[in-house]
């Protein structure tokens, strides 16, 4: 097991597949992007799955997500999906996507074992995708969104990032278009992980402005609070149900007690925490010739020391080195 000394047991783990993305939106990335991982540093796909069947296998993994950067761009996804399909005991496998290539991807990656999605989607307005994501990719997100629905892979979630005076006037058409479409939209309050450092706090939509603008249209119900388990969103019927909407409020409602996540980043690196300022290397080992047993024990080390909380809201907070794009989100 992958337990720390709060008696968190991680289970879920977010494995970035690249730190390189397609888009450039401003709460992540800079116009001119990053320096990006050499090659030589990231994993291979080989170096990968055997780090999964460890997860899975003696560590208790019983969810992997794949993110990036954007897992899209990752060549042989499909492939590593269905490896990681055929390990036992065999995980649920998730993705988090922008959904550029979804459109064509989508088929092959459920038939590959694929078995949930989600599609990060902040607005619908063409003029403000480009002024946020600096790419003119709209309908190619909503191609992509589409073809996961006919491909399976449902519920299909929808990711949103609110940006003051950029896409906060959208809330209400952004559930709207959700709901008519059957999809499970969740907003994330914005957070310090951009590259750049321009996070500031009160240009932060807060979860409570999110469900006051919400509330002027829709009847916003509170789901059973012992229903949420460790997943990070609050979750609201709409109208009465059945359709929901999430509300992770990273920033303002921490859950950070009931955190069940550990991160792997492409270049081999365990963190124990989006925001934690350490990490512990498994690639090295797993290049050197260290057995699985070795490479379990010194994931398990990592995710022992993990701290009780993100420490966003104390005095001292420090951003992490990396980025968002570079942790895998
Ligand atoms: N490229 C994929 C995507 O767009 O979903 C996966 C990686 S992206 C880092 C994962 C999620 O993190 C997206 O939903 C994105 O909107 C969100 N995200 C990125 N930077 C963020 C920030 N500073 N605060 C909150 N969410 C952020």
């Amino acid at each position: 097991m992958l337990s720390d000394s709060y008696g968190r047991v991680a289970t879920d783990l977010r494995v970035s597949l690249t730190d390189r993305c397609n888009l450039r939106c401003s709460y992540c990335m800079p116009a001119e992007g990053l320096d990006w991982l050499p090659s030589a540093d990231q994993l291979t796909d080989d170096e990968l799955i055997r780090l999964l069947g460890i997860a899975v296998g003696s560590l208790g993994i019983k969810e992997v997500r794949f993110t990036g950067g954007e897992p899209l761009l990752r060549r042989g996804l499909p492939d590593i999906v269905a490896s990681t399909a055929a390990l036992t005991p065999r995980p649920e496998i998730s993705l988090t996507t922008n959904g550029i290539g979804l459109a064509r991807l989508a088929g092959p990656l459920r038939a590959a074992g694929l078995d949930r999605i989600n599609v990060s989607l902040d607005t619908l307005d063409e003029a403000t995708f480009v002024r946020l994501a600096r790419r003119n990719r709209l309908a190619d997100v909503l191609a992509g969104l589409a073809a996961a629905a006919d491909a399976g892979l449902t519920p299909v979630k929808v990711n949103t990032v609110l940006m003051r005076d950029v896409n906060d006037h959208e809330a209400v058409d952004l559930l709207q278009f959700c709901l008519d479409h059957g999809y499970q939209l969740r907003f994330i309050e914005q957070m310090p992980l951009d590259a750049q450092h321009g996070w500031r706090r009160e240009d932060m939509v807060t979860a409570d402005e999110i469900l006051a603008m919400l509330a002027v249209k829709f009847d916003l119900v509170p789901d059973d609070p012992t229903d949420r388990g460790s997943t990070p969103a609050e979750s609201f019927l709409v109208d009465g149900g059945p359709a929901r909407v999430g509300v992770i409020g990273s920033v303002t409602r921490p859950f950070c007690g009931a955190c069940d996540r550990v991160r792997l980043t492409a270049d081999g690196q365990v963190r124990n925490c989006l925001f934690a300022r350490e990490e512990s290397d498994l690639r090295g080992p797993l290049r050197s010739g260290a057995k699985d047993e070795a490479i379990a024990e010194r994931w398990r080390r990592a995710v022992a020391s993990k701290l009780p909380g993100h420490g966003i809201n104390d005095p001292g907070f420090l951003q992490p080195a990396r980025p968002m794009s570079a942790i895998g989100g």
